[in-house]
């Protein structure tokens, strides 16, 4: 699509994500009636803005981790289901990748990564150890396989992790800043890999602090502050061009340096 053509809402976006979505925590609004509409053609979504500003939680809403308090969240035109099963079993299909660090500390590299697809999926041993080991393998991380978390930098547990959260083929990887509890180099590691997954097609939805990986890797992208939908549009004209003063602000101080 052109980023010219995007606004006209009704032939470019269609589908919705978000629809008048609200998740409320007592008296905060984490996420205040949001809309945001989606053009088929977007594989990778970014949400960006202030800490607290409901990227987390718009997240875990699209993943289906928490209940909306009012509206609905939609894949390709489906809305999520509400009961507990359907729900688990939409959260099965995807991936998630929260901030570093979130190994099993006990268990080693590929016990990680099979861990979920015996318990969460429900595979047998063999199965499991060998799609464990191919995933590792396609990561580059087949050196690590049997190194205990404790044994390997930030970057490579995130590598890991991030393979753990692919193993099972998702249609859908949600990633929450995965890089932001990692130094420089490891975030670029971190970033490369993500990097590599867009290129070959993975659809992700992303929130994230790192402005350049935004503006170069995804697709479209959602700026939230206060729970609210600020604004949203394909990434290049959206860095190039923001509407509202609050984006404009917010991208000449986080870009400055
Ligand atoms: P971001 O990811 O943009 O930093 P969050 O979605 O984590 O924002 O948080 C949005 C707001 O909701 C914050 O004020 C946060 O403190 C609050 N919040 C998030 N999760 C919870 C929760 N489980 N319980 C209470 N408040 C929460």
């Amino acid at each position: 699509y052109s980023p010219n053509t995007f606004d006209s809402r009704e032939e470019y976006l269609t589908y919705y994500p978000g629809d008048k979505l609200s998740r409320h925590y007592g008296a905060t609004r984490a996420v205040d009636d949001v809309t945001v509409a989606v053009s088929d053609e977007v594989q990778v979504l970014c949400l960006i803005g202030p800490s607290g500003g409901g990227k987390s939680t718009f997240l875990r809403l699209l993943g289906g981790l928490e209940v909306p308090t009012s509206g609905t969240v939609s894949f390709d035109g489906q809305p999520l289901p509400s009961d507990e099963n359907s729900l688990r079993e939409h959260r099965r299909g995807n991936g998630f990748l929260f901030q570093a660090f979130n190994l099993f500390p006990h268990l080693s590299a590929i016990g990680n990564v099979m861990l979920p697809l015996i318990q969460v999926h429900r595979w047998e041993q063999e199965r499991a150890q060998a799609r464990a080991e191919e995933t590792i393998e396609r990561f580059g991380l087949a050196k690590h396989r049997d190194k205990m978390p404790a044994q390997l930098s930030g970057g490579q547990q995130q590598r890991i992790a991030l393979a753990r959260s692919l193993a099972h083929e998702p249609d859908l990887l949600l990633l929450d800043e995965p890089t932001s509890a990692l130094d420089p180099e490891m975030k670029s590691e971190v970033l490369d890999l993500v990097e590599e997954l867009c290129q070959q097609g993975q659809r992700i939805i992303l929130s994230t602090h790192e402005m350049g990986f935004a503006r170069q890797s995804s697709d479209q992208v959602v700026f939230l502050a206060d729970g609210k939908l600020i604004e949203t549009g394909p990434s290049e004209a959206f860095f190039e061009d923001p509407e509202s003063d609050q984006v404009k602000g917010f991208l000449s101080k986080v870009m400055r340096w």
